[in-house]
């Protein structure tokens, strides 16, 4: 499987970016059509999601849980001071795969790739890799 890397530009602490058409650039470049697409992200306090597009107050109500279930600050070690972050991360995740079919990535109709900051703004990659299915 080749991998590509895609940069991210997150612009707030904590957000969701619809990184779905991204996500299908690189498979039109690799001109897979029936395989598997994978997606790992490289870091410890954002993360890799499915879900809702077409109401926007999904994510918002995501987020908004997230936050509810892991308080900003409590009683947490790590010096840093963003343990919510990596907490939130390893709710969502570092990884995501998606069947192709003919040509395209085979999500439900209400489906996004969503890229999870929890500790931005920062400049983040996410790596893509498209493969062939065998036979
Ligand atoms: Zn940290």
């Amino acid at each position: 499987m080749k991998w590509t890397k895609i940069e991210v530009r997150t612009g707030s602490r904590t957000e969701f970016i619809d990184i779905t058409n991204r996500i299908s650039e690189e498979l039109a470049r690799a001109g897979v059509q029936n395989g598997i697409c994978s997606v790992y992200m490289p870091h410890t306090t954002a993360g890799l999601t499915i879900n809702e597009n077409a109401d926007p107050d999904v994510v918002r109500d995501i987020l908004a849980g997230l936050a509810r279930l892991v308080a900003a600050a409590g009683d947490f070690r790590h010096a840093e001071g963003n343990s919510d972050a990596h907490i939130k991360a390893s709710l969502m995740g570092f990884s995501l795969t998606v069947p192709v079919i003919d040509g395209c990535l085979a999500l439900g109709t209400w489906q996004s790739l969503y890229f999870c900051e929890f500790d931005g703004p920062r400049n983040r990659q996410v790596l893509v890799g498209i493969s062939e299915q065998a036979g």
